[in-house]
């Protein structure tokens, strides 16, 4: 067999489930991998088992019947959207993961901060607190000097 059997990522498929392989020259049950050349892409093959060994016996017979142009262009089309789509997850799962960094990282200053910020909160609670007891004085002398002028008004008015 002239034609060069590379394979992809998904390569060997050893499924339990796929039917039993035909027995190869070293007697052997043949394992099913998928070619991804130009001419046969995705279309099984059966063989060796000790391929990726090395020291196999050259087993090779197609497991599935060859494809025509059509449906070799479909499969093709299948690949790319799925790999188009894992790119996606994966970008997206790494921009929820640096979202989730930031978020840690925001999480970690305001814990660093918290007690400064609780600090600041009691100082102006406090600040408030002086400033309206002030003003409550001031008033309370304003109503005081009011009330002393008003007697006194009211004694001038009397003599
Ligand atoms: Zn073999």
């Amino acid at each position: 067999m002239s034609e060069s059997y590379t394979t992809g990522s998904s390569g060997n498929e050893q499924s339990a489930s796929s039917i039993e392989g035909p027995r190869c020259f070293c007697d052997l049950r043949a394992i099913s991998t998928t070619a991804f050349t130009d001419e046969n892409w995705g279309r099984r093959f059966w063989g060796c088992v000790k391929y990726k060994d090395g020291g196999h016996c050259n087993y090779f017979a197609w497991r599935d019947p060859k494809m025509c142009a059509y449906g070799r262009r479909l499969i093709r089309q299948l690949r790319e959207m799925h790999g188009q789509k894992l790119s996606e997850e994966i970008s997206w799962e790494s921009i929820s993961g640096q979202l989730q960094k930031q978020n840690k990282n925001i999480e970690a200053i305001i814990a660093q901060h918290r007690e400064e910020i609780d600090v600041m909160a009691s100082q102006h609670r406090l600040a408030i607190e002086a400033m309206s007891n002030e003003q409550a004085a001031k008033i309370e002398a304003m109503t005081a000097q009011h009330r002393c002028e008003t007697q006194v008004e009211r004694k001038k008015a009397e003599v």
